[in-house]
Formats: C-alpha cells, sequence, structure tokens
C-alpha cells in the first residue's frame, strides 16, 4: 500500500471527533443529547483510481491498509475494516456509482477514547464518496447509513448521536438533539473565563462493545415491563419517575437502576440546555457531576480511572464540573475549567493519576466545531 501515501488527492474531506456535554446512553432511549463536534479530527484523502470496483484504503496512523471489491463487501475479522465494508454495504444499497477508489486517513482523533472516531471514519467516508461519485445523498442520509453501519458490521447497537454529532455540528454551539424526532436545537455556549478540557484516561477497557449492548437490552427490558402497567410509552423517554416507581415491585434492582438514571439523565440534559441559555455555567457544571454520578453508580458505565480523575476536578473550586464523556469505561473526562486554573488543575491530575495508575495522562482543551467538511486542498 506504498503508493497511497503519494497519490494526488482529488478531494479532502475533515470529518471531526465529538464529546457529549450531557445526555449518556439517552440517544438509543430517544431521548435528549447535547453533543458537538471538537477540533480533533480524521483527514480523508480521495482519488478514483479507474478501476470499476477495486479500493484501496490505507490508515497512515495506524500503518494499515487493505484492498477491497465493491462486488464483495463481506465482513473482515479485521475490526477497523469494517467500519469501512460496512459504509460501502450500506451506499451500496442505496446507489450504484460508486467504482473504484483509493483512500487515505489520517486521523489527531484519539481511537476508542469516548471522542467517537468510529463516527468520524463512517461519516467521513460517507461523505467523501457522496462527493467523489455525486452520489446525492443528503447529510441524515449519511448520518443514518453510518449508524447503520456500526450495527451491522462493528457490532456495536449505537444510537444516532454520535454520527449525527459528527456530521451536523457548527462552530461554538451545542446541539439539543431530540433523538426521536431527530428535531434540533443549536444552542451557542458562552463559556469565557471557562475552558471545556478533556482528560484522556488512556483506558479503554475491552467491555465497551459488550456491555453497551447488554444496557441496551436492559433498557428493552424495562420498557417491556413499564409498558405493561403504561401501554401509551414507547422508550424510557415516556417515563416518569412516578411510573418507574410503580413499576418497581415487577423489575429487577439493575434494571430498575438503569431505567432511573436514563430518566433523570433526559432530565438534566434539558436542565443543561436551559442553563447554557441563561449563561449558568455553574448550573451546567454541578449537573455534569451529578450525571458522573448516574454514570458510575447507576448505570455502572465507568471505571476506576474515570471516576479518579473526576474526584480530582470535585476537589477544585476551579472546576464547575466533570463527568467521563462518551459510551464509557474509560475515554475521557469532560471538565469545565477556570482559565486560571487550567495549568494547576492539568498538573495535579496528571500527577496523581501518574502515581495511582502509572499512566501518562493526556489533556487538551476542545471547542464546539464545524461538522465533516469538504477541506481545501491546498491546506493539506
Ligand atoms: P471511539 O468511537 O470512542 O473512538 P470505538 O471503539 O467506537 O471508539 O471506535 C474505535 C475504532 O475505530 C478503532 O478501534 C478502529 O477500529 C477505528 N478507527 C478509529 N480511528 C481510526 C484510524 N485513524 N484508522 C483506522 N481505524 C480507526
Ligand atoms: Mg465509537
Amino acid at each position: 500500500m506504498q503508493f497511497l501515501n503519494t497519490f494526488n488527492a482529488e478531494l479532502v474531506i475533515e470529518s471531526p471527533g465529538r464529546i457529549n456535554l450531557i445526555g449518556e446512553h439517552t440517544d438509543y432511549n430517544m431521548g435528549y443529547v447535547l453533543p458537538t463536534a471538537i477540533e480533533k479530527k480524521i483527514i480523508f484523502e480521495f482519488q478514483k483510481n479507474g478501476s470499476e470496483k477495486e479500493c484501496n484504503v490505507y490508515s497512515k496512523g495506524f500503518d494499515v491498509g487493505f484492498q477491497l471489491d465493491l462486488g464483495n463487501l463481506s465482513k473482515s475479522n479485521i475490526e477497523w475494516e469494517n467500519y469501512i465494508l460496512g459504509v460501502l454495504n450500506e451506499i451500496s444499497k442505496r446507489t450504484d456509482k460508486v467504482e473504484g477508489f483509493n483512500c487515505t486517513i489520517q486521523s489527531n482523533l484519539p481511537a476508542g477514547s469516548g471522542l467517537s472516531s468510529s463516527a468520524a471514519l463512517e461519516c467521513g467516508l460517507a461523505f467523501g464518496l457522496n462527493e467523489l461519485f455525486q452520489l446525492g445523498l443528503s447529510k441524515m442520509d449519511m448520518v443514518q447509513l453510518s449508524q447503520t453501519a456500526e450495527h451491522t458490521y462493528a457490532g456495536t447497537q449505537c444510537g444516532i448521536m454520535d454520527q449525527f454529532a459528527s456530521v451536523m455540528s457548527e462552530a461554538g454551539q451545542v446541539i439539543l438533539l431530540d433523538c426521536r424526532s431527530l428535531e434540533r436545537k443549536m444552542i451557542p455556549i458562552h463559556l469565557d473565563p471557562y475552558k471545556l478540557i478533556l482528560l484522556n484516561t488512556k483506558v479503554s477497557h475491552n467491555l465497551a462493545t459488550s456491555e453497551y449492548n447488554v444496557r441496551k437490552q436492559e433498557c428493552e427490558e424495562g420498557v417491556a415491563t413499564i409498558k405493561q402497567y403504561f401501554p401509551e410509552i414507547a422508550s424510557l423517554r415516556d417515563v416518569s419517575m412516578d411510573m418507574l416507581q410503580h413499576c418497581e415491585p415487577y423489575l429487577s434492582e439493575t434494571v430498575h437502576r438503569r431505567c432511573a438514571f436514563i430518566i433523570a439523565e433526559n432530565k438534566r440534559v434539558l436542565a443543561v440546555a436551559e442553563a447554557l441559555e441563561s449563561n449558568d455555567l455553574s448550573k451546567v457544571g454541578t449537573l455534569l457531576y451529578e450525571a458522573h454520578e448516574g454514570i458510575s453508580s447507576q448505570y455502572e458505565v465507568s471505571c476506576p480511572e474515570s471516576d479518579f480523575l473526576v474526584a480530582i476536578a470535585k476537589t477544585d473550586a476551579k472546576v464547575l464540573g466533570a463527568r467521563q464523556t462518551g459510551g464509557g469505561f474509560g475515554g475521557c473526562t469532560l471538565n469545565i475549567v477556570h482559565e486560571e486554573a487550567v495549568t494547576t488543575f492539568v498538573e495535579k491530575a496528571t500527577k496523581e493519576y501518574k502515581e495511582k495508575f502509572d499512566i501518562d495522562l493526556e489533556a487538551f482543551e476542545v471547542r464546539p466545531s464545524t461538522g465533516t467538511k469538504v477541506a481545501s486542498l491546498e491546506v493539506q
């Protein structure tokens, strides 16, 4: 695949990662989320190669590549290839306009860190092929086909949030997304003098995919039981705490806790959106801490490393709030930190994290950024 390092790109696509300010695991429960794209991204370079069906895809960061045949898009045993194959498979159900292409991928978005490199990969590929071959797909088509690719080829039963945020975000705003109606409201976010700081735990526990799917099943189990008493509900989005309380005797203790988290988390998303609109960042911070508590003890998708970093944040009065962001079991914590305190906070967290886990913490600022886009060839 050496030649792929040298080809002249016809098209360059930037596909960003995302943070979710709040609303974890609410997307597949048809609730609310509050994500935005960040500057860290995957960059794709594309070129038609003149063949009918042969495609070459090379990941510079991973230093691996593979060749595929558009006539045979069956699943691979190699994880990352499935994101590519899954997207091509979904596109092939919609159009036969794709022909042979070469594509290289480079990324400054850490993979498996809760910043949704998987959605960036899927959506960037879909966006690029749509441009290159004029497929006529809408942004929403690309979001949805990428989500389906993640279900069918990568095996994660994810909601719509990651792909939606990667494609639809706008600079300086977060998206209040209703995952049932797909209605969105763009909310400007005024952080000054605070900053959004990510601390990357650098752990990505293997549980992420399997437990994600288990959580989804537990929520479905909850819905099935609650529906027997309240037939009008279609998802946890429709369930109130009173309804849940009524059904408590019929639910396992675990399923009850999962449902309680989702119901509370949906409320928190709306409360954070309101607090952002009234510029009440300290309220936002309090809700982030509350959310982490739920993520850790009710939904049980945190891990000792994330809990440790959130606990450090809590000891610092200049940090308004913190929580693990992303599907769980590691990845990054998101912290709202006063600009004057960023250095001391990061130094303290880095030192204590190293002492406790012997891992070098990675810290970086993120800003709400634009979604997937065509980049100018000159800047590459
Ligand atoms: P997240 O989406 O939070 O980053 P996932 O486990 O959902 O975590 O997706 C990470 C996977 O996406 C990686 O294991 C890899 O298969 C794929 N991936 C991410 N970035 C790249 C890249 N630059 N090149 C190839 N594959 C990548
Ligand atoms: Mg992912």
